[in-house]
């Protein structure tokens, strides 16, 4: 099978439609008025979890997401959050999710067999909590997939934290299968910081990206220590369902089986060792189980 024959179909169709909508045309980002950094009214342990609805997949078949046939023909919904990250060090949003261009698209898009919609905003969730996309200092992804970063172009003030791997592999000339790279562009022109293995975002240890590459080469996870809530680590796509978790399954369009086993191993055994929360980001589940927006773990 060929790559694209593996990549679900949406993947290769959606994004086109609305390329158009993608970066504005300056490079810049969509500003307002500078505000008070939120995070100046955390405790000076204190970070917040936000879990932002950034937008709902679903799928006619969710064959796609295994490679060994047990989705095949199976109907599946999919989340695809955004999480915002308030450190008194700063802000952090990690995945952009599908765009806040899909919800002008009344009820969301259609595309070979998945749906595809945005029921709120993005910029209107920051604003519930204080923050313009200007007052988010760091943008990072779990991986380069168009599901994740849909938004991204909104923020052109923010520090990128780009994968190197990741970057290099997304900006390939054939593009990937699943990226865009029109709904990120605004990183070229942006401040970045390019990361190599694991990072320590704002230096004390307490928000930390973790590379576990397989899904895509530059693929991570994001372990937050929280100080009432414990350990928590959102799963980027190293499994796409709980069931994925429960049997270890490999998608099908998927980069290295060989490197998701072996980082599945990882990223369970840290999670085993520090009794940690793992959120599967497409699990509708999961993220329903997450204080509702504009609550938050801490
Ligand atoms: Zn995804």
């Amino acid at each position: 099978m060929t790559v694209w024959q593996r990549v679900p179909v949406w993947m290769l169709f959606a994004f086109a439609a609305c390329a158009s909508a993608a970066a504005p045309p300056s490079g810049k980002a969509i500003v307002s008025a500078p505000q008070p950094k939120a995070a100046d009214t955390l405790a000076a342990d204190e970070v917040r979890l936000y879990a932002l609805d950034c937008g709902r997949i679903d799928e006619s078949s969710f064959g796609g997401y295994s490679d060994t046939g047990e989705y095949d023909g199976r109907p599946r919904t999919m989340s695809a959050p955004c999480f915002v990250i308030r450190h008194r060090r700063g802000v952090l949003l990690w995945d952009a999710g599908l765009g806040d261009r899909y919800a002008d698209a009344k009820g969301g898009v259609d595309e070979a067999g998945t749906h595809l919609s945005v029921s709120v905003r993005l910029v209107d969730q920051l604003q519930a909590i204080g923050l313009t996309p200007a007052g988010v200092d760091f943008v990072a992804f779990s991986h380069l997939h168009a599901d994740h970063t849909g938004n991204a172009n909104l923020f052109g003030r923010s520090t990128f934290l780009m994968n190197a791997k990741e970057i290099a592999w997304a900006s390939a000339t054939p593009t990937p299968a699943g990226v865009d790279p029109a709904t990120f562009s605004v990183y070229e022109s942006a401040n970045k910081q390019v990361i190599e293995r694991d990072h320590d975002v704002f230096g004390d240890g307490r928000v930390l990206i973790l590379r576990a590459p397989g899904h895509t080469p530059g693929h991570q996870v994001l372990l937050l220590r929280l100080k009432k809530a414990g350990v928590v680590i959102l799963s980027g796509d190293l499994y796409h369902a709980r069931e994925s978790r429960q049997f270890r399954r490999v998608p099908a369009f998927n980069d290295s089986r060989a490197d998701t086993l072996a980082y599945m191993d990882r990223i369970e055994t840290i999670v085993g060792n520090l009794h940690a929360r793992f959120v599967i980001q497409h699990d509708p589940a999961d993220f329903a189980a997450l204080p509702k927006f504009p609550a938050y773990l801490n």
